[in-house]
């Protein structure tokens, strides 16, 4: 546990978790009047003992807990959150499906991805492959419902100096909060050890698009770049943490390269692309793997660099200037 000392002092607590990505961190803001926990685990037995100690040693308790606020849906960062019943919950308008776990919406999700998948070449057995995956990852929140919703601007409720600043990108529902001091609650927006997925998803109601993470994510990392302290969701606290997203958005262009230097001059669907570049990494993960292909796809779209094209209900991607599009492009002057 680690104190940072100003007004509105921070706590970090380590939180076991069954997942791959390890511990996960909250943390506790003591505010003058309330005290204020942000994140809190999945729902796991090992979790809550580890948060109830955490708390213990933070000097308070689950029942001392005013509010929770939550940085993003994931289960690893709201799973536990009714195991506060006397605390108000907090987060982005978009998470109240998740906390909810509303039937309705894991179902509008699941059939979009089943026809995005497929548009997009991902074998069939991997499609039910992902969908599974999803639903058991989905078993590690327990329902709870928001009482408030944040947006950018916001000030955190409870408290005088933290604001919210609004960071889609890994996940649509994320959100940071950012002391005036620079000490910055970052979720999963910001990680030492490793390159934060942009994970995809589908459009929220009233959308029609899904959101192209990727490019979000590129814009709303410098939203906190001139934050002095990162509290990161997962591993080390982050100094200065300009460098680092330099660093994460360089990475991201020459992964882009890559992809477009794999893509050759024909056309490819994104599974296939996604499949040759990760292998036997796609064959265990063809979530996170197509994600991440998906994303470096439209950046590569946003730079010209690619086409994308529908031809009988699959999408297409071809580097620009090859092929058709050149053909084209040729018989056009
Ligand atoms: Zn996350």
């Amino acid at each position: 546990m680690t104190a940072f000392t100003e007004t509105e002092s921070v706590s970090k607590i380590r939180i076991p978790t069954p997942f791959a990505v390890g511990d996960v961190n909250v943390y506790v803001i003591h505010g003058e009047k309330e005290t204020i926990l942000v994140d809190t685990g999945p729902e796991h037995p090992e979790s809550w003992k580890a948060l109830e100690q955490g708390l213990k040693d933070a000097g308070t308790s689950p029942e001392n807990i005013d509010r929770l606020i939550l940085t993003h849906h994931h289960p690893d960062h709201i799973g536990m959150a009714w195991r506060f019943p006397t605390a108000r919950i907090y987060g982005h308008g978009k998470l109240v499906p998740w906390i909810e776990k509303d039937q309705l919406h894991y179902a509008r999700v699941q059939s979009f991805f089943r026809e995005f998948f497929a548009q997009h070449g991902m074998p069939p057995e991997k499609v039910e492959q992902i969908l599974e995956t999803q639903e058991k990852y989905r078993a590690f929140v327990h329902p709870a419902a928001l009482d408030g919703e944040l947006s950018e601007g916001d000030l955190l409720p409870g408290l005088q100096s933290w604001n919210v600043i609004e960071t889609p990108g890994h996940a649509q529902t994320h959100l940071s909060f950012i002391r005036t001091d620079g000490v910055c609650i970052a979720g999963d927006h910001l990680i030492e050890h490793i390159s934060s997925n942009a994970i995809m998803e589908a459009p929220y109601e009233g959308e029609s698009m899904r959101p192209r993470t990727l490019l979000q994510y590129r814009e709303t990392l410098q939203k906190i770049s001139h934050a002095k302290t990162v509290l990161p969701g997962h591993g080390n606290t982050i100094d200065q943490p300009e460098a680092l997203i330099n660093t994460r958005l360089n990475d991201q262009l020459e992964k882009a390269e890559m992809f477009l230097q794999k893509m050759g001059g024909e056309p490819v669907q994104a599974a296939q692309l996604a499949q040759s570049v990760y292998k036997r990494v796609f064959e265990k993960q063809p979530d996170l793997t197509f994600s991440e292909t998906l994303g470096h796809l439209d950046l590569l779209k946003e730079q010209d660099k690619i086409t994308m094209e529908l031809e009988d209900g699959h999408v297409w991607y071809q580097a620009a200037h090859t092929g058709k599009a050149a053909e084209r492009s040729t018989g056009q002057e």
